[in-house]
Order: structure tokens, then C-alpha cells, then sequence
């Protein structure tokens, strides 16, 4: 699945690659190397992540000749190794529901993801109530309203403006009422009240500890791919205000720059636990260092 999403880098980066080897083989020199630096930074991975890799290729075959079969199963081995925390899935509370409470910046991607992440769930055979926790969007309340028909599950929603954590409350409230596995609970994203949204995140935590002691037990924040790095600091307030505990990665499908995933996961010191791969409902995948290094490359 990761595979199809990561065509737009890999067909980048692969060429590039490709592009070092124009015979047969290349003597690995600082030459080589600097151009090997340069062509990996072109996909966002950022220098630490690049220059840990140009230094496993420079340790195993500086002054040889090497072909390209073997700077490749190098490069995704490092990049593997770079990511070997991450992996895909849920934490789980003993006695469900499991919370979720996702957030991030508008127009990031975080509805859609809620969406793909429910019918995730669903179509694992799990239950779940969506709460739609972005009251000040009445088009975010629209189209989780339209998801959760899609998917044949129940949604709570405020009327418009309503307090987001009584929003929040009445969704934990309701998923416990109907013993359902997940809650998954969305949250305003408006960046221009960039105070007054931290503090929401945190009355939202709050209200949901109060009613399910020690929920939320996962709060995901969600990214966009194409952002760019800059973009993606943004997101570093509510990373720290709502204590994220993993990221979701949107429109990867998007990017040719799908090497942010290092530096993202070193940014933020959050596992990418799924990444978005498109608009559609089952556009999502639980991120997983093995098939991503091998569909960076391969
Ligand atoms: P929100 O404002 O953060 O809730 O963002 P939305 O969920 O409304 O998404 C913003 C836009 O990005 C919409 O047009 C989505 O269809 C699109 N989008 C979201 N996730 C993905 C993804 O993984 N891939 C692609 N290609 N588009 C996406």
C-alpha cells in the first residue's frame, strides 16, 4: 500500500540514484558521496538523516568500485535502521473505549484522516464513535457527519460554536454508554489563536480524563507532506501542548519529498504510526520502516 503512495518520490530518487551510475560501476569518493548527499537532501530527509547515510555508504565501500544494487540496499537498510521504532497501530486501553483525540493544523488533512483512520478501524471489525470536536468549522462537522454515515457509525456533534471539550465528553460519554472500542475525537485547528487553541487542548484532555481516567491514550497529530518543513514547525505547539503521542503523516500520495518522514520523526521524537495515501476512504496505511525504506528506493 505504502508503495503506490510513495511513487512520486521514488521515481525521483531512484532516477537520481541511477543518474550517479553511469557505467557499470563508481569508485566511492568524496566526490561521490557529495553528490550522493546532494541527491538524497532532494527528497526532504534533511542533513542528519542524509549524512548518517552517506556515512554507512563511505564506511563500507569508500576507495572501491561499487555497482547500484549495492548503494541502494545500503541506503535502505540505513533508512530501515533510522526508523526501526515506528510502526503502525493503536495504543489499546485495557477496558475500551480507546480514545483517540486527533489534531493539527486546518486544512493539514486531520478530517480526512479521521475518516480513512475510522473506516481503518471498522473494517477491522472494531466499533467506534467519531466526535466532532472542531465546532467552529461547521464544514469540518459536515464532512465527519458524512464519513461517519459512509461508515456506518455513530457521531456526536455540538451545535455550532458549542464548548469542543463538552463535545469531547459527550463522545467518551457515549462510547462508554454503547461499549464501543474507540472514540475518536477531532479538535479545532485554527492556528491564528494559537493560545487560546492550547489551552482548549488541554480542557479537552481534561474532560476526558475526568470521565475515562487516564484517556486520552493516543493523541495523533496530523502533518501534511507537502508543507514543507517550515509548515510542519508549526505544528510543534500542538505537538507539546496536546502531549502528542504519534503522528499521522497526510498526502504523502502528494509529495516527491517523502523523505520528510526522517526528519519529522526526529522533529518531533513522535513515531509516524500511519500515513495518508490519498482521498479516498481506504487511502490510509499503519506506517511500517520496512515497506517505506523499500518503496523509497525500490
Ligand atoms: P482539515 O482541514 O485538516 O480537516 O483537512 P481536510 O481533511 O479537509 O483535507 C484537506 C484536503 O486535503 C482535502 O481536499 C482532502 O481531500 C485532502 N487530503 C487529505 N488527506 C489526503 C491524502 O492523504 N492524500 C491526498 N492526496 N489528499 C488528501
Amino acid at each position: 500500500k505504502i508503495t503506490g503512495g510513495l511513487n512520486k518520490t521514488r521515481r525521483v530518487l531512484a532516477t537520481d540514484i541511477r543518474d550517479l551510475f553511469k557505467s557499470e560501476g563508481r569508485l566511492v569518493d568524496e566526490e561521490f558521496l557529495g553528490e550522493l548527499f546532494a541527491r538524497l537532501i532532494r527528497t526532504d530527509m534533511g542533513i542528519k538523516p542524509a549524512n548518517l547515510i552517506k556515512d554507512e555508504v563511505a564506511k563500507k565501500f569508500r576507495g572501491r568500485v561499487v555497482q547500484l544494487e549495492e548503494v541502494i540496499e545500503t541506503i535502505t537498510d540505513e533508512i530501515r535502521q533510522q526508523l526501526r521504532q515506528d510502526h503502525g497501530g493503536l495504543a489499546k486501553s485495557d477496558s475500551p473505549p480507546t480514545v483517540i483525540l486527533v489534531v493539527g493544523v486546518n486544512g493539514s488533512g486531520k478530517t480526512t484522516s479521521i475518516g480513512k483512520l475510522a473506516h481503518l478501524l471498522h473494517s477491522q471489525g472494531h466499533s467506534l464513535v467519531l466526535g466532532a470536536g472542531d465546532t467552529f468549522r461547521a464544514a469540518a462537522v459536515e464532512q465527519l457527519t458524512i464519513w461517519a454515515g459512509r461508515i456506518g457509525c455513530e457521531i456526536v456533534t455540538g451545535a455550532s460554536g458549542a464548548d469542543p471539550a463538552s463535545v469531547a465528553y459527550q463522545t467518551v460519554d457515549k462510547a462508554i454508554s454503547l461499549g464501543t472500542d474507540y472514540a475518536i475525537i477531532d479538535t479545532a485547528g485554527r492556528l491564528q489563536t494559537q493560545s487560546n487553541l492550547m489551552q482548549e487542548l488541554q480542557k479537552i484532555r481534561k474532560v476526558i480524563d475526568k470521565r475515562l481516567p487516564g484517556g486520552p491514550h493516543e493523541v495523533l497529530l496530523v502533518l501534511d507532506a507537502t508543507a514543507g518543513q517550515n509548515a510542519i514547525s508549526q505544528a510543534k505547539g500542538f505537538s507539546e501542548a496536546a502531549r502528542c503521542t504519534g503522528i499521522v503523516l497526510a498526502k504523502l500520495d502528494g509529495s516527491a519529498k517523502g523523505g520528510v518522514v526522517l526528519p519529522i520523526r526526529d522533529q518531533f521524537q513522535l513515531p509516524v504510526k500511519f500515513v495518508g495515501l490519498g482521498e479516498g476512504m481506504q487511502d490510509m496505511a499503519a506506517f511500517d520502516p520496512d515497506s517505506f525504506a523499500e518503496a523509497l528506493l525500490k
